[in-house]
């Protein structure tokens, strides 16, 4: 096995000398973007932005269908490389709006080829730090998963997940979420002229191609898995999604996107009607008792308002089944007992049951369950007719692995923190 690596991709960041630990451009050079970016519109925004520069309402249609195609098929990052828009528009466009993504702090990556990218957003006031979020790239056999993050930080503080040790900074923008997956086509060459020109992919990610394998989409699925729970910032999500599924544009089918909640009731059918995309619901108990504690958003909406919300999730069908997860935790959910109930639980829930081996994060009080059990456990969800996948970790060598994900502004010392606050309370 191979030391993850860390890769600088900025001149001004020098690479990490320790496996695991991500350098960070310094703070006092970070520059918010000037002008608005025109990543995560919606088409009706982008109209409007074109309206305000003065593109005639003739031509606007138009426009917007050209940048689109710009924008997420060709993954232009200048407005002086689409060629098929007037000069003239070009420069206006470029007076007034960005291409910009989020800024690429660091990439690490695994042994196993999985990438994080440590991302940093501007702030929401002019003064205010810059945040940071993480977004992993997990290349398979037959596919290739990106997993986003929706909140900086997040409320719910489930007691496994090291992102729930975050408090919520502030929720993501559409842009911010679309822009993860455009950093990730970036750093992955997967946009249509890598495929036409036959690019070999980066040789981490081994699994599924752009033109350097036969024209496959290196990155084919989204999961909104990553730090925050994506139902606490509906309409951002919804909007992001919707974007990544537009067929003249990303193109990533339904089908092939998945949201997972820790059971926000009142937002899973909204999902499913507003989205269609597909549901994965971190269950991790079978008892209310002790998903109260591993999932204290439970004692708002208790395993049978979760469940039976479920039951009548727009769409659900053989075909379309819900995901559920459930993290392995040595000596507290893993009793072959438990594996009987989540049986007995999920009757008549189209649904699929995924097995996480626990990723241990610094300071937490739990265990993975031992192997054998993990088997036991799969075994009796199998025979009982549920497709029950246990989940390889990955990423684990980088804290990229399911609940390992906290960003590194988080993590800063004291000291690395008074300094911040005494920069932003002079700057
Ligand atoms: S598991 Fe999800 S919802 Fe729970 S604390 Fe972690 S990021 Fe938040």
């Amino acid at each position: 096995m191979s030391e993850p690596q860390t890769i600088s991709v900025s001149a001004t960041i020098s690479p990490a000398t320790t496996a695991g630990l991500v350098e960070k451009t310094p703070l006092e050079r970070y520059q918010p973007p000037a002008k608005p970016s025109l990543v995560g519109l919606s088409r009706a925004q982008l109209t409007e932005a074109l309206a305000s520069i003065g593109v005639p309402a003739s031509q606007r249609k138009m426009r917007v269908q050209q940048i689109w195609h710009w924008l997420y098929v060709r993954g232009a990052r200048r407005f002086d490389a689409m060629t098929s828009i007037s000069k003239d528009l070009r420069a206006t466009l470029d007076q007034h709006f960005t291409l910009a993504r989020p800024e690429v702090v660091a990439e690490q990556i695994s042994a196993d080829g999985t990438r994080k990218w440590l991302l940093r957003l501007p702030g929401e006031q002019s003064l205010e730090r810059p945040h940071e979020i993480e977004c992993v790239y997990i290349p398979e056999a037959d596919r290739g998963t990106l997993c986003l993050s929706s909140q900086v930080g997040c409320t719910l503080a489930c007691s496994f997940c090291h992102t729930g040790t975050q408090r919520l900074v502030r929720n993501l923008a559409p842009g911010e979420i679309v822009g993860q997956i455009m950093v990730a086509r970036d750093r992955l060459d997967d946009w249509l002229a890598a495929a036409q020109r036959g690019t070999e992919i980066p040789a981490a990610s081994t699994a599924v191609g752009a033109g350097g394998n036969g024209g496959q989409r290196v990155i084919s699925n989204i999961v909104m898995m990553g730090m925050g729970e994506p139902l606490y910032n509906f309409e951002a999500v919804r909007d992001a999604l919707l974007i990544a599924a537009d067929g003249d544009g990303i193109a990533i089918s339904k089908r092939r996107i998945t949201l997972s909640t820790s059971g926000v009731v009142p937002n899973i059918a909204r999902a499913g009607a507003e989205i269609g995309c597909m549901l994965a619901v971190s269950l991790h108990a079978v008892h209310d008792e002790l998903r109260n504690e591993l999932v204290p958003l439970n004692r708002k909406y208790p395993i049978k308002e979760l469940l039976d919300t479920c039951r009548n999730y727009p769409g659900l069908s053989n075909a379309r089944r819900i995901t559920f997860e459930y993290v392995m935790l040595k000596g507290v959910n893993d009793s072959l007992g438990d594996a009987k109930a989540l049986v007995k639980l999920l009757k008549g829930i189209p649904a699929k049951i995924n097995l996480i081996p626990f990723n241990p994060w610094p300071g937490t009080r739990y265990e993975c369950s031992d192997w054998e059990r993990i088997e036991q456990f799969s075994e009796i969800i199998f025979n009982a007719g549920y497709a029950s996948p246990v989940r390889t970790p990955r990423g684990r060598d980088i804290l990229a692995a399911c609940g390992q994900l906290k960003s590194a502004s988080e993590r800063l010392s004291a000291r690395e923190r008074i300094a911040l606050r005494a920069m932003a309370m002079t700057d």
